[in-house]
């Protein structure tokens, strides 16, 4: 199979393969070759492929029923949101069906949070290298010019200021009364797995308590156990007033989420937002699911320690390695970042069997799922060392 087909509008340069099974952390392609998965399509699989309990809730919702749209109570939603709210301390949950939907609910709620406090144009404070989404607000909302080129006009309403730089947000609020709200992701994901100081997230919570602004984080790469905390802001013990998520919240099964507390909660009311799809039976049920064996797996904690384990060895047998200038991470989320562009050794790595992915030009990104074995996250060490050391 070619890596081109006439009749898909080209909006991905696809690598030129094709997985017709998966099981745990592995692939396997249509010509019977197996592949390690330390990519999870892009941190969405993190219970891995093929789950059985995921694979038999969703098989028994299918027979149950499947969709009924928001004009009536549902039953797993309602589960859903509660148990969303109780692991992410947040009160209200807005269910939607991808991360970008998520994230265009936070700005829906920042805009009407500003209107109601008579700001004329609201505006939200974003980041340089964010990575919030592809609909219209979402690029708006991305940091990058690639992301925004030819879809002007762009909605108004957004200032950006450097990422891990509280006091630019600071000032931010003494020259622009119109700023309602913060969005940021508590490590940039597509960007290269940008962790910023500690301290970062806490002095942004103090700066939006002080001038009455929504501090909403972008937990859509980072939320669901990845960082080796539920939600990655739990790290800084702090509350945000919204918070998003999506990529493994259904380990596959398109669902997102937009989490409030507080005022922010109360914003959007019937009629104010909406979705045909958000939050469906069977949605909702694999995201129960998912939920139900993190915990009874302990696999939060477990994608912390297996962070550890991969990042400690990577970072023991690459430092001779020169071309490399960074390895790190939190939880399973890990990068390295080479000197140079390194887009090649994706091509490597899955000639070695291992699936990775080259982000930001010069980071390899790592987003293995939570169930590892010690074997196989050893494994995809040595096949991703092999690999740099193939790459010349
Ligand atoms: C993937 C991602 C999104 C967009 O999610 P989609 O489901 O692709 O719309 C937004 N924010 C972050 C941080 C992401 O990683």
């Amino acid at each position: 199979m070619g890596n081109v087909n006439s009749h898909l509008m080209p909006t991905y340069k696809r690598l030129p393969v094709s997985f017709v099974r998966g099981q745990g952390a592995w692939l396997w392609d249509d010509q019977g070759n197996k592949y390690l998965d330390a990519l999870c399509g892009i941190a969405v699989t993190a219970l891995g492929h093929s789950h059985p309990a995921v694979a038999n809730a969703l098989a028994d919702q299918a027979r149950t029923l499947t969709h009924t749209s928001n004009l009536y109570r549902i039953p797993q939603q309602e589960e859903l949101g509660e148990k969303l709210c109780a692991l992410s301390g947040m009160a209200r949950a807005f269910l939607c069906n991808s991360g970008a939907e998520a994230n265009e609910a936070a700005i829906k709620i920042a805009r009407k949070y500003g209107h109601q406090r008579d700001v004329q144009i609201p505006g939200i404070i974003v980041t340089e290298g964010g990575f919030h989404g592809r609909t219209l607000a979402t690029l708006t909302a991305t940091g990058s010019q690639k992301v925004q080129a030819g879809f002007e006009p762009l909605p108004l309403g957004f200032s950006r200021v450097p990422f891990n730089d509280p006091a630019a947000v600071d000032n931010m609020a003494k020259k622009d009364h119109s700023i309602v709200a913060v969005l940021v992701e508590p490590v940039q994901g597509e960007a290269g797995i940008n962790i910023p100081s500690p301290g970062y997230l806490s002095r942004l919570r103090e700066i939006c308590t002080n001038n009455n602004w929504l501090l909403m984080l972008d937990e859509i790469q980072t939320g669901m156990g990845r960082t080796g905390h539920w939600f990655a802001f739990q790290r800084d013990k702090i509350i945000p007033d919204v918070v998003t998520i999506a990529k493994a919240l259904g380990n596959g099964v398109p669902i997102g989420a937009c989490l409030a507390q507080g005022e922010a909660a109360e914003v959007l009311t019937a009629g104010s937002h909406g979705t045909t799809f958000g939050g469906n039976p069977l949605a909702c049920r694999a995201a129960l699911t998912v939920i139900e064996q993190i915990e009874r797996n302990r696999l939060v904690s477990r994608a912390g320690e297996l962070g550890y384990r991969i990042l400690h060895e990577l970072q023991q047998q690459l430092r001779d390695e020169s071309r490399i200038t960074s390895i790190r991470g939190l939880g399973l989320m890990i990068a390295l970042d080479f000197d140079r562009p390194c887009a090649e050794l994706v091509t490597i790595c899955l000639q070695q069997g291992l699936l990775i992915n080259v982000t930001a030009e010069k980071s390899v990104r790592l987003l293995p799922p939570f169930i590892l074995s010690n074997d196989e996250a050893d494994l995809l060490v040595e096949r991703l060392v092999n690999a740099i050391r193939a790459y010349n």
